[in-house]
């Protein structure tokens, strides 16, 4: 089997899906982070489209190796997360080759359902807004857990206002009790300094994880907040390099390790990364952020990976794509999601809805 074509699919609202085609008229679909789409339009039409066609779908080791090595003078995240999407696309491929989902191709099914935390992407949200909507998804889809904002995104130690993150911290908590596993995401906001002195404060809120405390590539800065902190520290889901991961394992930067799937070249280049975590006794929780294509991927991921133990993320957020870009939906019934068993991704994408919402 060969690849003849990689078409880019940008939809607004900010979603980027890759189709690959192959000469035998099986039709892969992945997703690519999407971080600046005109950027990575160019690098899958100009610099992967090039390199992947006439490969075969189901040599992906080979088809990583060479995304990263012919592009190395450019190499970096754009190529990574472009990479991620043609990768996923192929294993799609070969799902439907094979009949099988790919959850089974990776060497699971390891668990049949996972369990999620409601996972908030919201800082122009109220304390009060942001407890009320967590109490009310608790009550419909049963989540044991659930993690809010906190600081501003590479923000510097500032805050939405001052006092908000503690605040919502503490609403959250409130409302749900000490039996809900509560998360903080700082989005590289803090200093270590005063990383530490939130961390603190978190701490006695019974926060479970304090995700990216500081700059995201400020490994030993993370390092330090976490040798200072009882609670665990997240990080890694900008990350896609793996002697990157490497550094933040040996420096013991995380305790729970977030790679993504549609950000770090894929399936194939994750699970190395959860196997070098393994061996550092580290937890993996996978970086997902949208209700897309990637959710489904990273759900064939989390299902057939031992080392993804505990709730992992599930985005709170509605979207116009939510529940309408493909069939099977993505349903929380009682804290778990199912992934389908249909082969490849186990989905049927909504032509109708892609057509209605494609740019350009
Ligand atoms: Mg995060």
């Amino acid at each position: 089997m060969k690849i003849t074509r990689i078409e880019p699919i940008n939809l607004a609202n900010r979603t980027l899906l890759v189709k690959v085609y192959t000469d035998e008229g099986i039709v892969g679909i992945g997703e690519c982070s999407p971080m600046n789409l005109p950027v990575e339009i160019a690098h899958l039409e100009h610099s992967i489209g090039p390199l992947v066609l006439g490969m075969d779908p189901f040599n992906v080791e080979a088809l990583v190796e060479k995304m990263q090595v012919s592009a190395y003078k450019i190499a970096g995240r754009t190529q990574a997360m472009c990479g991620a999407g043609v990768e996923i696309a192929c294993w799609d491929i070969m799902g439907k080759a094979l009949g099988q989902p790919i959850c089974r191709l990776l060497g699971g099914p390891y668990r049949t359902e996972v369990p999620v935390y409601a996972s908030s992407m919201r800082r122009d949200i109220s304390p009060e807004d942001e407890a009320r909507r967590m109490y009310e998804l608790r009550e419909k889809h049963g989540f044991r857990g659930g993690k809010v904002r906190v600081a501003v995104m590479n923000g510097f130690d500032q805050d939405v206002y001052p006092g908000r993150s503690l605040a919502v911290v503490r609403a959250v908590r409130e409302a749900m009790g000490d039996d809900f596993q509560l998360m903080a995401d700082a989005n590289s906001g803090y200093s270590p300094e005063m990383a530490i002195v939130m961390g603190r404060k978190f701490e006695q809120l019974g926060v479970w994880h304090f995700e990216e405390p500081c700059l995201s590539d400020d490994l030993d800065g993370t390092a330090r907040v976490a040798a200072a902190l009882d609670m665990a520290v997240a990080g890694g889901e900008n990350d896609w390099d793996i002697r990157f991961f490497k550094e933040m394992f040996r420096k013991h930067a995380v305790d729970i390790v977030q790679p993504d799937v549609i950000k770090a070249y894929g399936f194939s280049h994750v699970k190395k990364i959860a196997a070098m975590a393994g061996a550092f006794n580290i937890n993996l929780v996978p970086h997902t952020s949208q209700h897309n294509v990637g959710t489904m991927a990273n759900l064939h991921f989390v299902t057939a990976t031992p080392n993804c133990r505990g709730l992992q993320e599930f985005s709170i957020e509605p979207s116009p794509l939510r529940d309408r870009l493909f069939e099977p939906t993505m349903d929380v019934v009682n804290g778990h999601v199912r992934v389908p068993d249909g082969p490849g991704l186990g989905i049927t994408l909504n032509e109708d809805l892609i057509r209605e919402m494609r740019v350009g």
